[in-house]
C-alpha cells in the first residue's frame, strides 16, 4: 500500500509534510540545533557546553543565546572579571559581557571585600 500524500511531521500538532528524521523542515532544523525538536534555539542549554565554557576551556561548538547568559551568570557568581568572562564566553568585550548582565539583572555590586 502506498500513500499518496506525505505524511505529516511526527510533532504532535504539526501537520507539515515531513522532510527528515520524520520531521517537517522546520522541526528537522530545530532537532539539528537543540537535540529538541520542540525547543527554539536561542533556547537551549546544553549542560556539558556551559561546563566547558566556565572551565575556561573550548565549547565545541557555537553557544545558544541561553547558554551564553548562563555561562556569563555563572562567571559573574564566581567572581571573574568582565575581561574573563569576555575571554571565556567569547564575546566581543566587555561591553558585550555588560549588555548581558544587565539583561539578567546582574550588574548591582555584588559587594564583598574587594579591597
Ligand atoms: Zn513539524
Amino acid at each position: 500500500m502506498t500513500a499518496r500524500t506525505p505524511p505529516d511531521c511526527t510533532v504532535t500538532g504539526c501537520h507539515q509534510p515531513r522532510d527528515a528524521q520524520g520531521y517537517c523542515r522546520l522541526h528537522y532544523q530545530r532537532w539539528q540545533i537543540t537535540g529538541d525538536p520542540n525547543v527554539t534555539p536561542g533556547q537551549a542549554i546544553e549542560e556539558a557546553v556551559v561546563g566547558r565554557v566556565v572551565a575556561g576551556q573550548p565549547p565545541g561548538r557555537r553557544l545558544t543565546v541561553a547558554e551564553r547568559e548562563a555561562a556569563v551568570s555563572r562567571l559573574y557568581w564566581a567572581r571573574a572579571t568582565e575581561t574573563e568572562i569576555a575571554a571565556r564566553v567569547g564575546l566581543a568585550g566587555r561591553s558585550s559581557v555588560y549588555a548581558i548582565k544587565k539583561r539578567l539583572g546582574l550588574t548591582r555590586p555584588r559587594g564583598g571585600p574587594d579591597q
